[in-house]
């Protein structure tokens, strides 16, 4: 029987689809670095059983709706890529997949609802302050809140930090070694709106002058990932022009979320086959994690031992979580382990599992929470076990999802660790005293 797509229409990506399916030779080293196939131990649970899957579907010989529950589960860590000694880019073949499948699924209407609430608020800081304050009114009477709509509440904290506008410029504190533009995010703003603020701290730090083009948008990458490709196209065209609007040259766009910076650098497959095709890509070149650039001028930093522990003790130990989309989608592990390593008394201690996902992954712990949850709870074990009072990483997703699962695992005798960004971290130990 015939279904569905064939792969010579399967849209302006067709032909880095086909590449990423024909280069899979089935060796299966994939699978022992898939969290989903560890946890579900199903060969379509895993990436070489994920890519037969698509291949089916775009030849035509599988419906979309047979495949789809395995596509779903998939947490788009890609964890696969660097394990695969044939060089598939998965990246190339899940979210175009996603986005041409999109509309030929049958989703139940408690998850369309739920996708279309998230895709209504999340991308947009003051539509989602708004929903999660009437979000946290309704944690209080859960009972009435619709089934459906109770896990959107458990990821919400306990209360919202004030909100903070950005300027859209900041001087550089000092010399003046360059100038960056900033992605300020959308659910991070009002999260976490403490990361923007020490991530530009650290930035003037380094003397890099700081701007925040004000027509910007969300990134599109939370749309991208869950297939929907056109609010995807719309909001990297938004940003394609937002950041190149500036009269003067930026060395770099800066994000500080990794979700945001691998979907940034993305955008040349998100608008291809487009009129500003080229556009995008070039500027999808020049965006970078703050991580990286900070490191490109770690020797203006000047840090001091962090005063966030107990004075007695002679190094602080720091566990550092891999975010996915940092150290897999962006290949960035070294630089913000060299810069933890920089301050003074830090010791940096590994988390075992540290390839497995925690399980945030945008809205996967939405979509699929049990997966989410197990990954979660794993992640926060293995960081418990570290013993170190302090846990960084480089995602807001992350950071949330690991605070709830570790203060679920807290107790008096071991309480949960400081859940801290980076940048966070980094901004505590800058030392700021004046220069003799
Ligand atoms: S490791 Fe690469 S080539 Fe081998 S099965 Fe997995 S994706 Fe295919
Ligand atoms: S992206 Fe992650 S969850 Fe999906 S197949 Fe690859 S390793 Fe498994």
């Amino acid at each position: 029987m015939q279904h569905d797509i064939p792969l010579e229409s399967s849209g302006p990506n067709a032909d880095a689809m086909a590449e990423a399916v024909s280069t899979c030779i089935r060796c299966g080293f994939c699978l022992s670095a898939c969290p989903t196939y560890d946890v579900l131990q199903r060969e379509s649970d895993s990436p070489r059983g994920r890519i037969i899957l698509m291949k089916e579907v775009l030849e035509g010989s599988m419906s979309a709706d047979e495949a789809a529950p395995h596509l779903d589960a998939c947490l788009g860590c890609l964890a696969c890529e660097p394990a695969c000694p044939s060089g598939v880019s998965y990246r190339h073949l899940l979210s175009p997949y996603r986005s041409l499948v999109r509309e030929r699924i049958s989703v139940a209407w408690p998850q369309r609802l739920q996708r279309w609430l998230t895709a209504q608020t999340l991308p947009y800081p003051k539509r989602f302050r708004f929903a999660a304050r009437m979000g946290l009114i309704g944690k209080t009477f859960s009972a009435l809140v619709p089934s459906v709509l109770r896990p959107m509440l458990d990821l919400l904290p306990e209360t919202l930090p004030a909100a903070k506008e950005l300027q859209s410029r900041y001087a550089p504190l000092g010399d003046q070694v360059g100038r960056v533009a900033l992605l300020a995010g959308c659910a991070q703003q009002v999260l976490a709106p403490s990361i923007n603020e020490a991530t530009i701290h650290v930035l003037r730090h380094i003397g890099l002058e700081v701007v925040v083009p004000t027509e910007q948008s969300c990134c599109g990458s939370l749309a991208w990932h869950v297939g929907d490709g056109d609010r995807a196209a719309k909001f990297a065209r938004n940003n394609v022009r937002a950041f190149s609007s500036d009269s003067q040259p930026i060395d770099a766009i800066v994000t500080n979320a990794a979700g945001c910076g691998s979907g940034m650098q993305e955008y040349g497959m998100i608008l291809r086959g487009t009129d500003i095709e080229s556009q995008a890509m070039a500027l999808a070149n020049t965006v970078k994690d703050v991580s990286v650039v900070v490191c490109e001028h770690a020797d203006r930093l000047r840090l001091r031992r962090p005063g966030l522990v107990h004075e007695g003790e002679a190094v602080v130990r720091v566990a550092y979580h891999d975010a996915c989309h940092l150290a897999n989608a962006q290949g960035v592990r070294v630089q913000p382990r060299e810069l933890l390593r920089r301050v003074p008394d830090v010791e940096l201690v590994d988390v075992a599992e540290a390839h497995l996902c925690c399980g945030s992954a945008g809205t996967y712990n939405l979509d699929q929470p049990e997966t989410a949850d197990e990954l979660g709870r794993r992640k926060a074990k293995a960081v418990m076990a570290t013993g170190a009072p302090i846990v960084v990483s480089g995602n807001i997703g992350c950071l949330t999802q690991l605070q709830t699962h570790l203060n679920s695992m807290a107790t008096e005798a071991h309480p949960a660790p400081r859940v801290m960004h980076t940048m966070e971290f980094l901004s505590a130990c800058l030392d700021e005293s004046p220069l003799n």
